[in-house]
């Protein structure tokens, strides 16, 4: 059982009003989102944006009364789907990706290295975030996410658009045995993903691996967009658990649409 059903409270954060920055500053903030342009063809209601090291989706947010939605990650494939959108209730913990068709949520991700996944449907208007790291990858999460789309609101692969964000590359993703072998279990393709290193191990294409599951899902090539930018690569813009260790910090990623349709 990897979909739960619940209602979120605790982990809505009403923006304080001591975050709302002045107007100019939010031009400069926005001017440096990383956002994909599939995302906005055709819908004019919906927000989106891939965190950078100054950059999150907070200011979205602010710009239009979204709340913000965050819970806490734990490298799993559980779904949490929110489908009431209420201000009490408990901290939900235990999931790794989220599924909405309620306005006004702007649902997150953290990330640093992990590929942050969004998902849009503009047709039944519902949202999705995922956090892949190499289990949730292996565990298949992006495409779970969009089963729970298809399931519990009817999207149609058709109109599933997905963006797969900033993450560590496969330059810089150098994994052994531990990941290796059950990746060799799991995908027969699993070479694609991987380039020979010194010693046995591997370099991991994350990224890939989840648009290959994606395409392998029915999902049209045409319909993904990847952001190839390397976490670890690049200290100017991100964030990187592999460059910088323990304590780093992250990005926060997100999605949503306005309330005002
Ligand atoms: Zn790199």
């Amino acid at each position: 059982m990897w979909a739960h059903e619940q209602t979120i409270t605790d982990c809505i954060e009403m923006l304080k009003s001591a975050d709302v920055r002045t107007a100019a500053a939010r031009e400069k903030r926005r001017g440096r989102a990383i956002t994909v342009p599939m995302f906005n063809h055709g819908v004019s209601d919906a927000y989106h944006a891939f965190g950078t090291r100054s950059e999150s989706v907070d200011a979205v947010a602010h710009e239009h009364g979204m709340r913000i939605i965050r819970v806490q990650q734990v490298h799993g494939t559980d779904i949490l789907v929110i489908n009431r959108l209420k201000d009490a209730a408990s901290f939900e913990t235990g999931y790794d990706a989220m599924v909405t068709d309620q306005p006004g949520a702007l649902i997150t991700v953290k990330t640093a290295d992990c590929v942050p996944i969004l998902f849009l449907d503009p047709v039944r208007r519902v949202v999705a975030a995922a956090h892949a790291g190499w289990r949730g990858s292996l565990g298949g999460i992006a495409i779970k996410t969009v089963e729970v789309m298809r399931q519990r609101f009817r999207c149609d692969l058709r109109s599933i658009r997905v963006a797969i964000g900033p993450s560590i590359g496969r330059c810089c993703y150098e994994v052994d045995e531990p990941v290796l072998n059950p990746l060799k279990g799991v995908f027969p393709y699993w070479q694609d993903m991987v380039h020979k290193a010194r010693g046995g191990r591997g370099q991991l294409d994350l990224r890939g691996l989840n648009r290959r599951q994606l395409e392998d899902a029915g999902i049209a090539p045409q319909q993904i967009e990847i952001v190839n930018l390397c976490t670890a690569c690049h200290d100017d813009l991100f964030f990187s658990y592999r460059r910088d260790g323990i304590g780093t910090k992250h990005m926060i990623s997100g999605i949503g649409f306005t309330t005002t349709s």
